[in-house]
């Protein structure tokens, strides 16, 4: 039977079979997924092949096979051995809340975020929440940020999790895909799950990273289904999609409108620096890329792995 994994503990996963049952099973002895070396074998997300077994009164699954991964996001373990964790697998949408206070979500955050998603190879959506609070000028700044992503091709939709206000359109953004959320501690992830799906109960919990730091805490997603035929990966613990490493060569990749400037410029290795003739910088000059975009570009070229840290993971 085909199925998909909606939960893992490392050993048993919760497999929801095409008969829409739910099956615990485990894994036919060893086998090796091409290309990637992590600790676990699945993955919340993952599509399986798997038998089922029944012994007395008991059923259980045995998967046999993993079908190619459209993408998955990853989080390394901070400790010595460096090992990579595969967290989710297969994810169609990954929504940023965002909001101006309480807490701020600065651009670098944002420019991160879509970042990891272009590398993943993940549609990104921006949702500005909590629009029910905001004055005037506040509006005007939510204005200024949306037209700013539009522009370079991101959704983005200002919400409000607490009115309900266009969360029919987030809404509809879900139907028949996977999605995931993140966005800083308190921006309103789950009282948009809860606004929209009353009855989940999902505990997205708050474990610290300096809590996760100097320990082998494994983190486990588990996916819902949500009524209006919609599944949502919950990653606790995790605010952004983790560390994700990017070649200074192909960071320019993942700025989709530095990208299409790239064979403008005089190199064709140009990182849009100091390079002479950049078309990116002639872009920037002319106000048609945002400062905002470039300043995040440095800093991420640069590794600011201290500031990224903190970006992630604090409020
Ligand atoms: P999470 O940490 O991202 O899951 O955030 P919560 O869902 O726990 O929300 C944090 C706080 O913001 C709670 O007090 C919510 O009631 C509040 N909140 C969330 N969304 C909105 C919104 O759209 N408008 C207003 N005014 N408050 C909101
Ligand atoms: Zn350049």
């Amino acid at each position: 039977m085909k199925g998909v994994v909606y939960k893992s503990t490392g050993s048993w996963y919760t497999v929801k079979g095409e008969n829409g049952t739910f099956y615990e099973c485990r894994i036919k002895g060893k086998f090796r997924i091409g290309g990637i070396k992590s600790t676990n074998p699945i993955a919340v997300g993952d599509h399986v092949v798997f038998e089922v077994e029944t012994k007395g009164d008991e059923t259980v699954g045995v998967i046999s096979k993993i079908e190619e991964r459209d993408n998955y996001i990853i989080r390394k373990s901070v400790n010595l051995s460096k090992q990579t964790h595969i967290i989710a697998s297969n994810i169609d949408v990954a929504f940023l809340l965002i909001t101006l206070n309480n807490p701020p979500t600065f651009t670098t955050f944002i420019d991160r975020f879509l970042v990891t998603a272009e590398a993943y190879h993940i549609k990104a959506v921006l949702l500005f929440n909590k629009i029910d609070l905001y004055n005037e000028d506040e509006l005007l700044e939510i204005k200024y940020l949306a037209a700013l992503y539009r522009k370079i091709g991101y959704e983005c939709i200002g919400i409000s999790a607490k009115t309900g206000k266009n969360i029919d359109k987030v809404k509809q953004l879900m139907v028949e895909k996977v999605s995931m959320f993140s966005g800083h501690s308190g921006v309103g992830k789950s009282t948009l799950i809860n606004t929209m799906e009353s009855k989940l109960d999902i505990k997205t919990s708050e474990i610290s990273e300096q809590h996760m730091q100097g320990q082998h805490t494994t983190t486990f997603a588990e996916m819902y289904d949500l009524s209006f035929d919609a599944r949502i990966i919950d990653t606790p613990g995790i605010k952004g999609f983790g560390v994700v490493e990017i070649e200074k060569e192909e960071l320019g990749d993942y700025f989709p409108e530095f990208f299409e400037l790239k064979q403008d410029c005089k190199f064709n290795n140009c990182l849009h620096l100091e390079e002479p003739q950049c078309a990116v910088k002639e872009a920037l000059e002319n106000e048609e890329i945002a400062w905002s975009r470039y300043k995040s570009y440095l800093q991420i070229m640069e590794g600011e792995e201290e500031n990224y840290r903190k970006d992630i993971y604090t409020n």
